[in-house]
Protein backbone atom coordinates (compact mmCIF):
# COMPACT_ATOMS: atom_id res chain seq x y z
CA UNK A 1 0.00 0.00 0.00
CA UNK A 2 2.52 2.07 1.17
CA UNK A 3 4.80 1.18 -2.06
CA UNK A 4 1.88 2.04 -4.30
CA UNK A 5 1.03 5.56 -2.49
CA UNK A 6 4.92 5.70 -3.20
CA UNK A 7 4.78 4.84 -7.46
CA UNK A 8 2.00 6.93 -7.70
CA UNK A 9 3.53 9.89 -6.44
CA UNK A 10 2.52 13.14 -6.60
CA UNK A 11 -0.83 11.54 -7.62
CA UNK A 12 -3.11 10.33 -5.38
CA UNK A 13 -3.03 6.49 -4.96
CA UNK A 14 -6.25 5.14 -4.55
CA UNK A 15 -7.13 1.47 -3.61
CA UNK A 16 -9.28 -0.83 -1.25
CA UNK A 17 -8.75 -3.24 1.70
CA UNK A 18 -10.63 -6.53 1.71
CA UNK A 19 -9.94 -9.32 4.78
CA UNK A 20 -11.98 -10.81 7.82
CA UNK A 21 -12.75 -9.88 11.01
CA UNK A 22 -11.17 -6.59 10.44
CA UNK A 23 -8.20 -7.67 9.56
CA UNK A 24 -6.40 -6.48 6.17
CA UNK A 25 -5.59 -9.50 4.03
CA UNK A 26 -5.46 -8.26 1.00
CA UNK A 27 -4.92 -4.67 -0.60
CA UNK A 28 -6.83 -3.83 -4.08
CA UNK A 29 -4.91 -1.29 -6.17
CA UNK A 30 -7.02 1.46 -8.22
CA UNK A 31 -6.35 3.64 -10.91
CA UNK A 32 -6.88 7.24 -9.44
CA UNK A 33 -9.57 8.09 -12.39
CA UNK A 34 -9.22 11.69 -11.34
CA UNK A 35 -5.14 11.88 -12.32
CA UNK A 36 -4.80 14.51 -9.38
CA UNK A 37 -2.42 15.47 -6.66
CA UNK A 38 -5.03 16.51 -4.64
CA UNK A 39 -8.01 14.39 -5.29
CA UNK A 40 -9.36 10.66 -5.91
CA UNK A 41 -11.88 8.87 -7.48
CA UNK A 42 -12.24 5.33 -8.23
CA UNK A 43 -14.01 4.18 -11.22
CA UNK A 44 -17.09 2.27 -10.81
CA UNK A 45 -16.05 -0.88 -13.02
CA UNK A 46 -12.71 -1.11 -11.23
CA UNK A 47 -14.78 -1.24 -7.95
CA UNK A 48 -17.03 -3.79 -9.19
CA UNK A 49 -13.91 -5.83 -10.57
CA UNK A 50 -12.62 -5.97 -6.83
CA UNK A 51 -15.64 -6.62 -5.31
CA UNK A 52 -15.95 -9.93 -7.82
CA UNK A 53 -12.57 -10.34 -7.08
CA UNK A 54 -13.17 -10.42 -2.70
CA UNK A 55 -16.51 -12.26 -3.45
CA UNK A 56 -14.24 -15.03 -4.79
CA UNK A 57 -12.15 -15.33 -2.04
CA UNK A 58 -14.90 -14.63 0.50
CA UNK A 59 -13.25 -11.66 1.68
CA UNK A 60 -15.60 -7.87 2.75
CA UNK A 61 -14.53 -4.76 2.33
CA UNK A 62 -12.19 -3.54 5.12
CA UNK A 63 -11.57 -0.11 4.18
CA UNK A 64 -10.80 1.81 1.07
CA UNK A 65 -7.36 3.80 1.67
CA UNK A 66 -5.92 6.91 -0.69
CA UNK A 67 -2.48 8.94 -0.16
CA UNK A 68 -1.82 12.23 0.51
CA UNK A 69 1.55 13.70 -1.51
CA UNK A 70 1.73 16.68 0.35
CA UNK A 71 -0.04 17.11 3.53
CA UNK A 72 -0.99 15.12 6.74
CA UNK A 73 -2.85 12.07 6.71
CA UNK A 74 -5.95 13.57 8.10
CA UNK A 75 -9.51 13.84 6.04
CA UNK A 76 -9.51 16.50 4.29
CA UNK A 77 -12.91 18.73 2.79
CA UNK A 78 -13.06 16.45 -0.10
CA UNK A 79 -12.50 13.45 1.45
CA UNK A 80 -14.92 13.70 3.95
CA UNK A 81 -17.79 14.58 1.02
CA UNK A 82 -16.76 11.73 -0.82
CA UNK A 83 -17.14 8.71 2.11
CA UNK A 84 -19.39 6.86 0.09
CA UNK A 85 -19.22 3.87 2.59
CA UNK A 86 -19.76 5.16 6.17
CA UNK A 87 -19.39 1.72 7.76
CA UNK A 88 -16.32 1.07 5.87
CA UNK A 89 -12.78 2.80 7.63
CA UNK A 90 -10.47 5.37 5.25
CA UNK A 91 -6.96 4.75 5.46
CA UNK A 92 -4.69 7.63 4.65
CA UNK A 93 -0.97 7.21 3.63
CA UNK A 94 1.02 10.15 3.99
CA UNK A 95 3.81 10.89 1.95
CA UNK A 96 4.50 14.40 3.83
CA UNK A 97 7.76 12.96 4.66
CA UNK A 98 8.97 10.78 1.94
CA UNK A 99 11.48 9.19 4.67
CA UNK A 100 8.58 8.36 7.08
CA UNK A 101 5.45 7.63 5.80
CA UNK A 102 2.32 7.57 7.74
CA UNK A 103 -0.48 5.38 7.42
CA UNK A 104 -4.06 6.21 9.73
CA UNK A 105 -7.31 5.05 9.46
CA UNK A 106 -10.58 7.30 9.95
CA UNK A 107 -14.02 6.65 10.25
CA UNK A 108 -16.02 9.60 8.38
CA UNK A 109 -19.30 10.55 9.36
CA UNK A 110 -21.17 13.25 8.36
CA UNK A 111 -21.14 14.61 12.10
CA UNK A 112 -17.76 13.85 12.74
CA UNK A 113 -14.39 11.83 11.83
CA UNK A 114 -13.09 9.61 14.13
CA UNK A 115 -9.71 8.31 14.31
CA UNK A 116 -9.46 4.47 14.67
CA UNK A 117 -6.71 2.26 16.49
CA UNK A 118 -4.74 -0.05 13.47
CA UNK A 119 -1.78 -2.23 14.25
CA UNK A 120 0.28 -2.65 10.86
CA UNK A 121 1.15 -5.94 10.99
CA UNK A 122 2.90 -6.61 7.40
ZN1 LIG B 1 -7.61 12.81 0.81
Amino acid sequence: MIEHAKRESPLECCGILGGRDKTVERAFELQNAEKSPTRYSMSPSEQLRVFEEMEKESLEMIAVYHSHTHTIPFPSETDVKLAFYPDISSVIISLKDEKDPVVKAFQISKEAIYLEEIEVTS
